[in-house]
């Protein structure tokens, strides 16, 4: 394509909101335009990335039998009333009325909608395992949409489903998605980590994302120095002890102390004297905007929500707000487990455990009680595990030391299990003709944030440096003298060398009146992996300049050997990819 023809206009400027270099550089390059918060287009030259990147997708879904189809953006309340989630998803789900005052929502994803072509399609046993997907623009009314394509409000997913009669089947497709998500991100050119991440309060799910490592990745990952353990800061565990610290002389008996408005973790070990880890909070959550629970924590650490939350088997957990908790009685600042509202179900962190002569809120105004040993005093709490797993803890597979990492999750896999199936009774017939419900996976690719990950993982100070699989033209010809005619002929016969063969090869033209020192600098921004560069000088000597975009090596080429070494050139990249 010749570059006028593309619709590439790029811009000198980092726009001003842009914190990530992908999205400045998306920006800066011409591929994506904001329309408004979360809201893009795509312009074609970041269209052809997308698209290559779902081709890959695409390619490597066939090989596990997946049939691609389209579901409607405008989903319908009833089926989310169907599977519950209606009540229960937040204010990400973008809702409105039709003319007739009917509810939808645009989805977010389409577990109820794919279940609803299933139960109305799959009626026997026969009809199973069945694998289907759609490559689909999602809504999501984020909090905070940023980062460009990295965190839209609408955004391109992959999404796929499985249907199964049992478990085995549903097992062995889980792990074959895994594989050819481990096909897709490394045929992608990234690099990557499969980790363990949190599947909600429903036991035995199992689920896995596929993080892109980079430092500027929102998630952290835990992952073990010695074996292959590595899960979400969500999910990761650490081992635990689960033992009562002792002391090795007397504990004085607990005693209440006044502590005059000294309410935080920090305020009261600076005003007692004693360091935060001695110290225990006692922190009051809303499980499914019902239930308080309260759980204990050493002061020093922090508590994992999506832990507690598990616990208490519920959908959504928030801290409670502090006023409220004010307003019924609570001595917000000073709370602790002695007598606290009996329906208040109060949980501890293994912690706890550990602190000796400890202090804790004496649940009174103004006042905290000293002399806590957890054993003697804190027997009979539930404990379990309610911390974040960090450096330098020990791994829960294999002992080995932890260390983090940073990433972004471009995909997960997850094992449904039954939740949307039943909930919307979707049944078939078995062998013997019982009514049975099937079991689910399910299985996502953010397809703008890939892109965006790849560019936070591959550039430099002169733009995108694109993996050749994804990169918007494979090769880019440069013709720097528009004015001489032996440089326009050899350049226009090689890009049309290019487009009538039969490689497959995507070249973009540069033959703008342009300087060659504008061309240079786009052609860089952009990413493109291999520039050719036409000018007259090279040309006296029978040659043209080949660039590699990744390491910036120039090599002189003869002008009837270009053709043949470009190609060479591609196939040598790609196969350092794979
Ligand atoms: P996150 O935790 O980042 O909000 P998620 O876990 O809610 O994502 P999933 O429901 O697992 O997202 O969606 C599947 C994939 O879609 C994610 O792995 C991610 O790559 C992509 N994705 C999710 N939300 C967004 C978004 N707001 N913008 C761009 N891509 C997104
Ligand atoms: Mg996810």
């Amino acid at each position: 394509m010749r570059f006028n023809e593309a619709f590439i206009y790029t811009l000198r400027e980092d726009p001003s909101e842009a914190e990530l270099v992908s999205h400045k550089l998306m920006t800066r390059a011409g591929m994506i335009m904001k329309v408004s918060a979360g809201i893009y287009n795509y312009l074609p030259l970041g269209y052809r990335v997308i698209k290559k990147i779902e081709n890959i997708i695409r390619e490597e879904l066939a090989k596990e039998h997946c049939a691609e189809l389209l579901m409607p953006t405008v989903v319908p309340a009833e089926l989310w009333r169907e599977s519950g989630r209606w009540g229960y998803y937040g204010k990400e789900l973008l809702r409105f009325k039709d003319r007739k005052e009917n509810d939808f929502c645009l989805g977010p994803t389409h577990e109820e909608v794919i279940t609803d072509i299933a139960r109305r399609s799959m009626k026997s046993y026969r009809d199973y395992p069945r694998n289907l997907y759609q490559i689909q623009g999602k809504f999501r009314d984020e909090t905070r949409p940023r980062f460009g394509l990295m965190r839209g409000r609408e955004f391109i997913m992959k999404d796929g489903y499985s249907f199964h009669t049992n478990e085995e089947c549903l097992d062995k497709t889980y792990w074959n998605m895994h594989a050819a998500y481990t096909r897709i991100f490394t045929k992608l050119g990234l690099k990557f980590r499969s980790v363990e991440a949190d599947s909600g309060a429903i036991g035995g799910s199992v689920t896995h994302e596929f993080h892109v490592l980079a430092d500027s990745g929102e998630d952290k990952i835990i992952f073990c120095t010695k074996c292959d353990y590595a899960a979400n800061s969500e999910k990761a565990s650490k081992q635990i002890n689960d033992n009562f610290a002792q002391a090795n002389n007397e504990i004085a008996l607990p005693q209440d102390v006044e502590t005059p408005n000294k309410k935080s973790i920090e305020e009261v070990s600076q005003f007692l004297k004693i360091p935060q880890e001695k110290t225990i909070k006692t922190l009051l959550y809303v499980i499914d905007e019902d239930k308080l629970v309260a759980v204990l924590i050493r002061g020093d650490l922090e508590c994992n929500e999506v832990k507690l939350r598990n616990f208490f088997k519920g959908n959504i957990i928030e801290a409670a707000d502090e006023n409220r908790l004010l307003a019924d009685g609570f001595a917000v600042g000073f709370l602790g487990p002695v007598g606290f509202k009996s329906d208040v179900k109060i949980a501890a962190d293994y912690s706890v455990k550990s602190v000796i002569d400890g202090v804790i809120g004496a649940n009174k105004k103004d006042f905290h009680t000293i002399h806590i040993l957890p054993k003697r005093d804190l027997p009979d709490l539930e404990y379990d595990d309610f911390s974040f797993a960090d450096k330098g803890d020990l791994c829960p597979v294999c002992g080995g030391l932890l260390d983090v990492c940073r990433g972004i999750e471009v995909g997960q896999v997850f094992k449904l299990g039954t939740k949307y199936s039943k909930a919307m009774n979707m049944t078939y017939i078995d062998e013997s003709g019982e009514n049975k419900t099937p079991t689910m996976g399910c299985y996502g690719i953010g397809v703008g944030r890939t892109a965006a990950a790849a560019i936070e993982q591959n550039h430099d100070e002169n733009g995108i440096i694109f993996p050749i699989e994804i990169a918007p033209f494979s090769v880019s010809i440069l013709l720097l003298d528009a004015e001489d005619k032996q440089a326009v002929e050899i350049a226009e016969k090689l890009y049309l060398d290019i487009e009538n063969a039969e490689t497959g090869i995507d070249a973009l033209f540069d033959d703008r009146q342009e300087r060659p020192g504008v061309k240079f600098k786009d052609h860089d921004l952009i990413g493109i992996p291999i520039q050719v560069i036409v000018g007259t000088r090279g040309i006296k000597s029978g040659t043209v300049e080949v660039k590699i975009r990744e390491n910036a090596t120039k090599e002189s080429v003869a002008i009837d050997k270009i053709f043949e070494y470009v190609v060479k050139k591609i196939e040598e990249l790609k196969r350092k990819i794979t």
